[in-house]
């Protein structure tokens, strides 16, 4: 079959765009008034072939190339990631001096390097300093930042120090046990004693969100409590009953899907042993944000 040299061209240019489409469009008129231009004929608008779907192909030609509708860009899921505690409130302070504030800064920053060249992924720490950010600043920042996953990392000391390994915690006015209550309740005095008080600000909060959005927050929170805990535990030590819930106010983000990650317990010598290594700190930032990269894209998609 011969072909045209409009058809070459366009044979040429991708037509898996819309602008691609366009460019097309106009470079078939192009070459074809062109063509008629040298053998003097004069082309008319709408005309022929360049007037797309409106006229049947010649014989012997393909019909123009359909127009694929394109969805426009998905914006990047924003994940926020929450170092627990900072400046004054070293959070808790391990058997060898390991300060709670420096381990979570460094995971959330390693979390954050791993996930940088993610193309569906955006990242921001809610401090990215030794700084002390009261508890309701945190959440008011994912919420300015339109956040599709809260992450707040910690490495508590743990109501007894044989407790140890990674364990996960989504908001529940009732704590599943008395272990997370006692950490929840450490985590929420955090403000009373460094900062403001988190309940005021939290009723203003509940009283205008909405009860869908609020299920729709808790139940995804549960899913990625349950995801990243099955998947970081192939590779990390697991609390017992790894996946809890508690009253924590970093959590009080109704429609927000939120997750607290106790990544060991500082007050266990083992746990500590860890944790103050930079190399294990990126392991465990590592296996992290593995697990988180899914959630989120997923959620954006949600
Ligand atoms: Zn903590």
């Amino acid at each position: 079959m011969r072909r045209s040299p409009a058809d070459s061209i366009v044979r040429a240019i991708p037509t898996d765009s819309r602008w691609a489409f366009d460019s097309v469009m106009y470079t078939r008129r192009l070459v074809i008034s062109s063509l008629l231009g040298l053998l003097g004929t004069a082309a008319l608008p709408g005309q022929g072939e360049a007037a797309g779907k409106s006229s049947p192909p010649l014989p012997g030609r393909k019909p123009a190339p359909k127009a694929v509708p394109r969805l426009p860009p998905r914006p990047p899921a924003i994940v926020i990631l929450d170092p627990g505690h900072g400046g004054r409130d070293p959070g808790a302070i391990g058997v060898t001096g390991t300060e709670e504030k420096d381990v979570t800064l460094s995971i959330c920053q390693g979390i954050r390097q791993m996930l940088a060249d993610h193309p569906d992924i955006r990242v921001f720490l809610t401090r990215d300093r030794d700084s002390y950010i009261p508890l309701p600043s945190r959440v008011a920042f994912a919420h300015e930042k339109n956040a599709d996953l809260f992450i707040s990392i910690h490495a508590d000391a743990a109501p007894n120090r044989a407790a140890r390994g990674l364990s996960a915690y989504t908001r529940a006015d009732k704590a599943t046990d008395d272990f997370a209550r006692h950490l929840a309740d450490r985590e929420n005095r955090v403000d009373a004693v460094y900062g403001f008080d988190a309940g005021a600000t939290d009723k203003q909060t509940a009283a205008i969100l909405i009860d869908l959005a609020r299920r729709h927050g808790h139940n995804a929170s549960l899913a990625a409590k349950r995801r990243i805990v099955t998947g970081v535990g192939h590779r990390v030590q697991l609390l017992d009953n790894p996946m809890r819930a508690a009253n924590f106010a970093v959590l009080r983000s109704p429609a927000l899907p939120s997750v607290l990650i106790e990544t060991g317990f500082l007050s266990n010598p083992q746990d500590e042993k860890i944790l103050r290594s930079p190399k294990s700190r990126a392991a465990l930032a590592r296996y992290l944000a593995d697990q988180i990269a899914p959630v989120a894209v997923d959620l954006r998609e949600a």
